[in-house]
């Protein structure tokens, strides 16, 4: 069998951390298997719908990387398929017109509620048309099972069963001709030759209801596999009050796709105890028997750490790429070819040093910019000792005839024992809030060389002014 997958999101505006997973199972297991992943926006609430909500799905799963097979579908496109298969059925005698007006149905309700069974009492499903009542447009109802139990086997939830006198009469088509979502799914996946619905287990008990309408329809039901939900960290569910949920969110607060989807698919997924799994990996091992059964806790933590790994893993340019629009949106700047060039020789410190793009931006900013303020950790380096040492150091770097690390670092090593009671520290800590404005940075001797010798001696410099300033 040729495997179908599908993604149908909704267009809400954003995408959701739980939606990306249910993506990147169904992307996963097409790939896998050497199907196909499908792509169709469930776009039929009109009143609310926005092109741009669309496109932040697209964007997302772009971002992430999972590429689909199709032109992604419209759902409301296909509106027209929908109501011409709850004709199909009307005319088969699988599905009946009901009249019930609004205060009927009402009534229904606050009977069905002592006995927790559908609240629709099937009363026009045996009823003549002509009993129909003037003015009243009837909606379109299919005809469930009376008795009986029905069963799914789940991939992941196992067997699930229940008694047919749960299932109601539903509604397929509105009394305002539209189709309703029931329908819709059906058909689509349906006509999209989807063989393996792989989403939410939020949707379980939607299982048996679309199977109704396969069942009628003689449609053959795709296999299903019910993915247990994603928590947030306190294990209600996981929404805007934790952080970030959005995949957009993510993106803007520095991690890299190939982290997010690692991390997603440990989410719900394992492979003995591996923790890295790169996507090409996990294409030739996943499989659904291997999901997790239970929901799974989000744990920002555990991402961050994933993220510096693959930080250090990226390539060099490539980060250099993905940093720009964060030294601009967060430092105001924009690289120079000076700045590129450090960037270059400096970038595997950088990203050693570095949970996140916001991280590294900020650790760039040294090499990015010739003048800037001292943060309070490196204004306590710098005062009138500071300043002898950074005259003595000026008058050394000056006879230096190559300005490498290694001089560099022997050099500062033979000023701290003879002016510094052999402690680097003193000679390096100030020499620290000069070149970098701050007390952290990569490998001071690296900084030093990548800023050349001008440019080191400058800053040592400006310190000292500053130092006299007071
Ligand atoms: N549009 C639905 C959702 O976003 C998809 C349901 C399904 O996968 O059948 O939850």
């Amino acid at each position: 069998m040729s495997i179908v997958t599908r993604f149908p999101p909704s267009p809400t505006g954003m995408m959701h951390i739980g939606n990306a997973r249910t993506a990147l199972f169904n992307w996963l297991y097409a790939r896998a298997k050497g199907g196909q992943f499908l792509v169709r926006i469930e776009d039929t609430d009109r009143a609310r719908h926005s092109e741009e909500a669309v496109q932040v799905i697209l964007d997302s799963l772009d971002w992430l990387g999972l590429d689909y097979d199709n032109t992604p579908e419209s759902q409301y496109a296909n509106r027209d398929r929908h109501i011409e298969v709850a004709y199909q059925l009307l005319a088969d005698g699988k599905a009946y017109k009901c009249y019930c007006t609004p205060e009927e149905l009402e009534e229904m309700r606050e009977a069905a509620k002592k006995t927790g069974l559908p609240a629709y009492d099937r009363r026009w499903r045996d009823r003549d048309e002509s009993e129909a009542p003037e003015g009243v447009e009837p909606v379109i109802r299919i005809k469930a099972p009376l008795e009986g139990s029905s069963s799914i086997h789940d991939e992941v939830q196992g067997d699930v069963k229940i008694e047919n006198k749960q299932l109601d009469d539903m509604i397929i088509l509105r009394s305002d001709g539209t189709p309703t979502y029931m329908l819709a799914v059906v058909v689509d996946d349906h006509d999209m030759g989807v063989t393996h619905v792989i989403r939410g287990d939020d949707h379980l008990n939607n299982t048996f209801r679309q199977n109704m309408i396969y069942t009628a329809c003689g449609w053959e039901q795709p296999i299903y596999a019910h993915l247990p939900l994603i928590h947030g960290p306190d294990g209600a569910k996981f929404s805007k009050r934790h952080g970030a949920v959005g995949v957009g969110e993510f993106e803007k607060l520095g991690y890299l796709p190939e982290a997010l989807c690692n991390y997603l698919l440990r989410l719900g997924w394992s492979h003995g105890d591996d923790e890295i799994i790169s996507m090409e990996r996990a294409v030739e091992l996943f499989d659904l028997n291997a999901v997790n059964k239970s929901a799974a806790k989000f744990d920002y933590a555990k991402l961050e750490n994933l993220n510096a790994y693959y930080m250090k893993e990226a390539d060099n340019e490539r980060l250099i790429d993905l940093l720009g629009p964060f030294l601009q949106e967060h430092h105001d700047i924009i690289i120079s070819d000076v700045g590129l060039e450090r960037l270059q020789k400096g970038m595997d410190g950088l990203k050693d040093r570095s949970k996140t793009l916001i991280e590294l931006a900020k650790e760039s900013v040294f090499y990015l910019k010739d003048d800037f303020d001292y943060d309070d950790k490196a204004l306590k380096h710098l005062n009138s000792d500071s300043s002898i040492i950074f005259n003595g150091l000026l008058s050394v770097f000056d006879n230096l005839d190559e300005f490498k690390a290694a001089q560099i670092e022997a050099t500062c090593r033979d000023f701290a024992s003879e002016k510094a009671d052999g402690k680097l520290g003193k000679v390096m800590m100030p020499l620290r809030a000069a070149l970098t404005g701050t007390d952290k940075s990569p490998s001071l001797f690296e900084a030093a060389e990548i800023l050349g010798k001008n440019e080191t001696c400058r800053r040592i410099q400006n310190a000292i002014e500053f130092i006299e300033k007071g």
